[in-house]
């Protein structure tokens, strides 16, 4: 019925119906006289018919759409069979979405994450079976609520509201600490936010684990070694001694020393790792002061080697911070660079603050580093060039200690180097670590420049 209103041009069917309207109305008026009358009767007739076909239209659309279009044709059939079609289409795409979301329902609810849509002002939506049992939450009772009234971890409601959602959060599920959550926020769509949360007790317990167990090992080995580098001292010290023997001690006794170091800077990095940052020091720590005291250690370093070391301080510049952990990192970088530094070199040494906040930087004229390390050299133990670093005594870990001294100090620490040019280790620290301490003067006159060479 609907394909024959498809059939011919639906304007030649209308006017064809027209004219036959008018036609008839000729003959009426042919037959019985009263021409005019008879058209006005044909017209009209043709006007009823139309409002008839307009009345059908308009039923259908309101009440019958999903009964079968009335018959129509012509310009009606026409809009009939469009509109119709119209309706299917829709039906269909409502169809395929319904299933669409139907799979995502029952995805989100076989996922071992718990899975919680989130609106704009982070009103939870929806929420899968897992989320009843990681988060405690409950449908109805929950759908509307706040997530950060539900879920109170500072942790947790600080990594909500700061915006920024390009790493997970990990913290506690209740106060005892036994279960630990990962949290996940991806933004999608108009404000709307998916949340995704993941056990990860079993990972902090191995994590922990590791940690405890090369704290426990290297506090073992510590007792030990000191003896048996006591020993060789004393051993190496001995007159009476073949000089291939004493040799050899000396040999053994450096290597000790060298093994000594390496337990120190494990047991350092794991105290960063395990001391808790909130009880960190964070009384003002005057970094002038301390860069003075590793300057003095570094005039030491050099020796002979003829390094040129220029330092550039704001003596007025101090941070809240731990003292002795700061006191670690700097030095690390400053005997890095006198370790990678050709005899000769410059290493200059800079202090101050802009409106980003304060900066330490240690820039060096030495060997450089090749850009494919670079983003490796904080991992534990990786060096560049393993002989270099085991003869300058260096023990792999020191840019470690330094990414997790910064990490604790919210700073961050960033590395340029050009090979055979040199390198700069910069530490950025946020404005809101600084203190103003000092005279006047001090603070007027800015970086103050200390240079000197080395004997
Ligand atoms: P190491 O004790 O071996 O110096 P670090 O963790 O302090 O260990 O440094 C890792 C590696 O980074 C070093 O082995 C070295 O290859 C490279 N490196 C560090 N500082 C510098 C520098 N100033 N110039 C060139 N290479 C450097």
């Amino acid at each position: 019925m609907l394909l024959d209103s498809r059939s011919g041009s639906p304007w030649k069917v209308e006017f064809w119906r027209l004219s036959g309207f008018i036609l008839a109305g000729l003959v009426l008026g042919a037959l019985f006289g009263h021409l005019a009358w008879m058209l006005v009767l044909a017209l009209s007739a043709y006007t009823g018919w139309q409002l008839r076909q307009l009345y059908r239209f308009h039923r259908w659309i309101q009440v019958g759409k999903r009964s079968e279009p009335p018959h129509a044709s012509g310009v009606w059939g026409d809009l009939i069979y469009e509109q119709y079609r119209l309706y299917q289409r829709n039906r269909r795409r409502k169809k395929k979405i319904a299933k669409l979301l139907n799979r995502f329902h029952e995805s989100s609810a076989a996922m071992p994450d718990a899975t919680v849509i989130l609106g704009s002002r982070f009103d939870i939506e929806w929420f899968n079976g897992a989320a009843i049992s990681l988060l405690e939450l409950e449908s109805p009772r929950d759908i509307g609520r706040r997530v950060t009234n539900l879920l109170r971890h500072p942790e947790f409601v600080r990594y909500m509201y700061s915006g920024d959602y390009s790493d997970a959060v990990e913290f506690p599920r209740g106060p005892d600490e036994r279960v630990m959550l990962s949290a996940r926020i991806v933004p999608y769509g108009d404000k709307q936010f998916l949340l995704s949360v993941r056990d990860v007790t079993r990972l902090h317990m191995l994590e922990s684990m590791r940690r405890d167990f090369v704290a426990n090992v290297s506090h073992e080995l510590r007792t030990p070694l000191t003896v048996i580098a006591g020993y060789l001292e004393a051993l190496a010290d001995e007159d009476t001694l073949e000089p291939e023997i004493r040799r050899s001690l000396r040999s053994m006794e450096s290597q000790s020393v060298r093994m000594r170091r390496i337990i120190e800077d494990l047991l350092t990095l794991s105290r960063l790792e395990t001391r808790d940052t909130a009880a960190m020091g964070q009384s003002p720590v005057s970094v002038p002061a301390l860069i003075h005291g590793i300057e003095e250690e570094a005039r030491m370093l050099i020796g002979e080697r003829g390094q040129h070391l220029t330092l550039a301080l704001d003596e007025g510049l101090w941070l809240r911070g731990a003292n002795t952990e700061l006191h670690s990192a700097f030095s690390n970088l400053v005997t890095n660079a006198i370790h990678y530094t050709p005899d000769g070199g410059t290493i200059t040494v800079h202090w101050h603050e802009d409106d980003q906040g304060a900066h330490f930087q240690v820039r060096d004229t030495g060997i450089g580093i090749p850009p494919q390390h670079v983003h490796r050299l904080t991992e534990r133990f990786y060096r560049v060039d393993s002989d270099r670093s085991r003869n300058s005594g260096g023990t792999g870990l020191g840019l470690a200690i330094v990414k997790h001294v910064l990490q604790r100090h919210g700073a961050r620490l960033q590395i340029e180097s050009t090979p055979g040019e040199g390198s700069t280790f910069s530490c950025h620290f946020g404005p809101d670590r600084i203190v103003r301490r000092g005279s006047e003067a001090a603070r007027a006159e800015g970086a103050k420049e200390v240079s000197y060479e080395s004997m």
